[in-house]
């Protein structure tokens, strides 16, 4: 069977390479298909280039929780907040954490009260601000999939090796995997296919997605980021559905293969372990889906050093934010009716608003109606 496309055109964006796969996808598709695009930055290019709007009325794609942002819990965003409180502490974490609502304030607005909140694009860059202020306490709010813990990991090693005592860590990487399987344990859930993350994959290869695709009998693909990309792996799933085929398959072996990169999951597991569980927003405890420190970098973990000023338990959403069921696939942002109204990419209610890669901030910006 030929397979790739791809290869035929010369670039990933190009209209006639786009036009050429939906209407394959139109000739070959079955009467129905429900495909979870699992990252979010597949969502947003699904919504900017209106890939949606090319298919057959039977294929839809739902949303799914690959956005690290979307998924972090008012409780972890309230230890961020609680720890940036703290006298002579300078918390550090990625950009886009600052907007997140916690439940009464978020990085942002503490910023803007006078706490000492930075942000970087690499967790290295921790070492700098750390070497710059030898008398503060640096604590690095770690978040991401399974695509930055290995960054954090060379954080860690990097702290050891040059005997640095002022880092701390507060590990909120979660793993894709285990989401997986809660999503699909879901009567609720009807999904029928899954596009997998491309830059997870990277690090963790495809083989991954196997006991996902053989438990739940279930067509995976690994896609990359281009319009192109994204619409070849939907002709690759449409494929495999018709041939009753439920498997494991890479579209972008341009960067991913089943094995993935073997340093980066060494790093991770020196000094990372699973969580007992680890709560998503909306979705609620997933076993073993995030990472903490082992027990031997102890001195190094916010969450025991600062285990008195921490807040416990996790607070309640807004009662309308249906994040939750847009991050399992179950509704669209559309269905929610804070939607454009008490809930935009300047003042988000919910986390899916905040991140461009949540689903949506993608359809606000995308489809706004
Ligand atoms: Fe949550 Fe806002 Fe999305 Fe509604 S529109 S589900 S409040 S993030």
């Amino acid at each position: 069977m030929e397979r790739r496309l791809t290869g035929d055109f010369q670039s990933l964006r190009s209209g006639e390479a786009i036009t050429a796969l939906a209407a394959r996808i139109c000739e070959e598709a079955g009467p129905s298909l429900r495909i979870m695009e699992v990252c979010g930055g597949h969502t947003h290019v699904i919504m900017h280039y209106g890939l949606h709007q090319l298919l057959p009325d039977g294929i839809s794609f739902l949303h799914g929780p690959g956005c690290p942002v979307c998924i972090m819990p008012k409780g972890r965003i309230d230890h961020a907040i609680a720890l940036a409180r703290q006298e002579g502490v300078i918390l550090v974490t990625l950009g886009d954490m600052m907007r997140v609502p916690g439940s009464e304030s978020s990085l942002i607005l503490e910023r803007a009260g006078g706490r000492d909140v930075r942000t970087v694009y690499s967790p290295l860059e921790v070492l700098k601000i750390a070497g710059a202020n030898p008398e503060k306490r640096i604590v690095y709010f770690a978040i991401g999939f399974e695509t930055t813990a290995p960054l954090t990991a060379a954080l860690v090693d990097r702290v050891l090796k040059e005997e640095r005592e002022n880092i701390f860590f507060h590990v909120n990487h979660v793993l894709i995997s285990p989401a997986l399987h809660a999503i699909m344990a879901d009567d609720h859930v009807k999904v029928q296919a899954f596009i997998a993350p491309g830059h997870v994959s990277v690090i963790t290869g495809a083989g991954i997605y196997r006991s996902i695709a053989a438990q739940y009998e279930v067509p995976i693909v690994v896609s990359g980021f281009e319009p192109v990309d994204l619409l070849e792996s939907v002709l690759m799933i449409v494929r495999q559905a018709a041939e009753g085929r439920r498997e494991v398959e890479i579209q972008y072996d341009r960067a991913v293969d089943f094995e993935g990169n073997p340093k980066a999951q060494e790093l991770m597991e020196r000094y990372f372990v699973p969580r007992k569980s680890f709560s998503w927003r909306g979705i609620g405890s997933i076993p073993e889906s995030g990472l903490r420190l082992k027990e031997e970098y102890a001195r190094f973990d916010a969450e025991i050093v600062y285990e008195d000023v921490l807040p416990v338990g996790e607070p309640c959403e807004h009662p309308a934010c249906l994040c939750g069921e847009v991050l399992r696939g179950k509704a669209e942002p559309l269905h929610c009716t804070l939607f454009g109204k008490g809930c935009t990419p300047d003042h988000p209610a919910g986390a899916c608003m905040v991140s461009s890669e949540g689903a949506c901030n993608a359809y606000y910006r995308f489809r706004q109606v």
